[in-house]
């Protein structure tokens, strides 16, 4: 049986009780985190349950179009009023560049193609943290009311360890 074979038999169960009927589509702690679609995370690492926070997740936790447009439908939809953004220790992004990758990948398929533009690689976490803080902060469209704040997730330990704004000097 494949793996989305088995979700559906898993599923089919669920269903039985479906026991997150009654939640709302609003977050109950009015929260959005935005983070690495590592399996090595979830809203367990974060002490969540389902219903009380969106996750938003790509590759790397990057503040890309579409997770603004996530966010932004999150805040101005559904009420969120924090905004939490965690990358990880060990992500696959880290320590290679966008021209490795897309050769590696280019190789592999066979094929050049045009998209996606960016793979959004990185070499510092503490600093693509903080890039991406910058994003949102300077973002016309997300009030200075929404709480914004930089994390960095060890994967060994499972600590979240929040980014200041600033490099430390
Ligand atoms: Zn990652």
């Amino acid at each position: 049986m494949s793996a989305i074979d088995e979700v559906l038999a898993a599923n089919e169960v669920y269903s039985h009780t479906h026991e997150l009927r009654a939640l709302t589509p609003r977050p109950s702690r009015r929260l959005a985190v935005l983070t690495c679609m590592d399996t090595r995370l979830s809203i367990r690492t974060m002490g969540l349950k389902e219903g009380e926070a969106h996750i938003i997740r790509n590759a790397g936790g990057i503040v890309t179009d579409d997770a603004l447009r996530s966010l932004l439908v999150s805040h101005y939809l559904l009420d969120t009023e924090e905004f939490m953004v965690i990358n990880h220790t060990d992500c696959g992004l880290m320590h290679t560049t966008e021209e490795d990758l897309r050769t590696r990948i280019q190789n592999r398929a066979g094929t050049a193609a045009v998209a996606p533009a960016f793979f959004h690689a990185f070499q510092n976490i503490e600093e693509n943290v903080r890039h991406q803080l910058q994003k949102l902060r300077t973002h016309p469209w997300i009030p200075k009311s929404i709480a914004v704040r930089g994390f960095v997730y060890d994967v060994a330990s499972g600590r979240l360890r929040e980014i200041a704004d600033a490099p430390q000097s």
